[in-house]
């Protein structure tokens, strides 16, 4: 059984004050004990402040992105010994913003994966289809290759300290979310490339997240599929109540 895992990814929002709020919130609601792991990622310049916020909370905490070196000349770049440095145990590669906005590769994602798990840092990979790739029926070779650029070459003990987050772009940000039948399909389609790759047991323990419009009121469907583990969560992790909601119905599924 995988235990639940649901992280919040802040993207660039809020300001410092009010990261600190949200943190001191989510921090007094899940003190300690909580039947899921829980870990939020806000933009770099808060990391501190909600690093100070969530004191001896039960929850985790993540960075968005990373610079794959330790430290050189990569001006406005931040590095895995920074984040460690902050106690972030997590950090999410490969979103798709970074994908399709910023124009980042399934190589470059590979780089920044293995230097994350080199420094100690659990990285959340993300890999998901377009709405063009899905109306021309090719969901399931888009996610195949951007699995096996950016984590088939992985080690078993490396792969092993990875979270994987399908991401559909078409549902990120969009109010429309993947049906859990959709979803389900490619989360079984992914622990299948694991197994191939890798073998059962890590297929079996390997945690992948669905992301996309997740809110509390739909969270517990996608979570009732067998191959659903979780949720990265953008939208509706800016707010406590609807980020704890998401919280309750995935420990409640
Ligand atoms: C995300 O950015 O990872 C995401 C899933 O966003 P949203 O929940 O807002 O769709």
């Amino acid at each position: 059984m995988r235990r639940p895992f649901i992280a919040g990814n802040w993207k660039m929002n809020l300001s410092r004050a009010d990261s600190q709020v949200l943190a001191q919130e989510l921090a007094k609601e899940l003190a300690a004990g909580v039947e899921c792991d829980v870990a939020i990622c806000p933009p770099f310049v808060y990391l501190e402040t909600v690093r100070t916020a969530l004191g001896a909370s039960s929850i985790s905490l993540g960075a968005q992105d990373m610079y794959p070196e330790p430290a050189g000349a990569f001006t406005g770049e931040i590095s895995p010994t920074m984040l460690l440095d902050l106690d972030c145990q997590y950090v999410i590669l490969g979103h798709s913003e970074r994908r399709h906005i910023l124009g980042e590769t399934d190589e470059q994602v590979y780089i920044k994966t293995c230097s994350a798990i080199a420094a100690g840092i659990k990285p959340i990979v993300c890999v998901g289809e377009t709405l063009a790739d899905r109306q021309e029926g090719r969901t399931a070779d888009v996610v195949k290759s951007q699995f096996e650029g950016s984590l088939a070459a992985l080690e078993e003990s490396q792969f092993q300290q990875v979270t994987i987050a399908y991401e559909p772009v078409w549902a990120i940000g969009t109010g429309e979310v993947a049906t859990p039948d959709q979803a389900e399909e490619v989360h079984a389609d992914l622990r299948t490339l694991i197994q191939t790759r890798y073998n059962t047991q890590i297929a079996e323990a390997t945690r992948i997240q669905y992301g996309g419009s997740v809110k509390p009121d739909n969270v517990r469907d996608l979570m009732g599929q067998a191959n659903i583990d979780g949720a990265l969560v953008g939208g509706a992790s800016l707010a406590a109540d609807s980020f704890l909601g998401i919280v309750r119905g995935a420990i409640a599924h």
